[in-house]
């Protein structure tokens, strides 16, 4: 005889923990400190019933979600369902899955909603290198697109392009390599192309005074604007 089952599933980008009872009604709970949610169903309940039930109640569980973060708004990231993460420019809400064949950060763009596979019980640190992964993975997959772009507008390429987790946004050393933030996937796609045009401005003047100014205003005219967007 069938006593409990337990699953995870995404229903309309909620990521739940759905248990299957001997119960009469069906309920729903969502757990601090990461916003989990689980259901507990009668054992024979059809899928599509508690989809429809998930579903009437995902404006309430976002909502609640948030408020269980919303303590500490201006604390550091804990990567918590619900939390806001950015990818190029644009917000998403983060859901945590612990399904062992999702390995990589997954985006759904119609319902904004970004899925960190996590392990189970995994720390704040170990969440953060995993979204990063991601981001620096982002960042390679932009970065030849851009370089070759940029490299036309300034007339000088570099010796190397990096991504790493820095304090600055870019960097550009006497040998010619150019080191960009990973965080940069995080901002509109002309961050990254601001960004990239000043290090590569470096290739001709390499402190920032007047001539590497008017470099600026020559290959990238809004940049004062941009790097307004970058540093909000
Ligand atoms: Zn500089």
């Amino acid at each position: 005889m069938i006593k409990m089952t337990k699953e995870t599933v995404t229903i309309d980008g909620i990521t739940l923990t759905l248990y299957r009872k001997n119960i009469k009604n069906m309920y729903l709970r969502i757990l601090p400190p990461d916003g989990e949610v689980k259901v507990s169903a009668p054992l024979f309940m059809s899928d599509r019933e508690i989809s429809d039930f998930v579903k009437s109640r995902k404006e309430w569980i976002l909502k609640n979600q948030r408020k269980i973060h919303e303590n500490d708004i201006n604390a550091p990231l804990k990567y918590r369902n619900g939390e806001t993460h950015y990818l190029w420019g644009k917000e998403y809400t983060l859901q945590l899955i612990s399904n062992e064949k999702i390995k990589h950060v997954v985006i759904d763009e119609e319902k904004s909603v970004m899925y960190l596979p996590i392990p189970k019980r995994s720390t704040i640190e170990k969440r953060k290198k995993i979204l990063n992964e991601f981001y620096r993975a982002q960042m390679k997959m932009a970065i030849p697109q851009v370089l070759e772009k940029c490299t036309k507008i300034v007339g000088k390429a570099p010796s190397e392009v990096k991504v790493r987790s820095m304090k600055n946004w870019g960097n550009c050393n006497q040998n010619k390599r150019i080191t960009l933030n990973l965080n940069l996937a995080k901002k509109d796609p002309i961050c990254l192309e601001y960004v990239m045009i000043h290090e590569l401005c470096h290739l001709i003047e390499f402190n920032h005074g007047k001539k590497f100014k008017n470099l600026m205003d020559r290959f990238c005219p809004n940049w004062k604007k941009i790097k307004k967007v970058l540093n909000e």
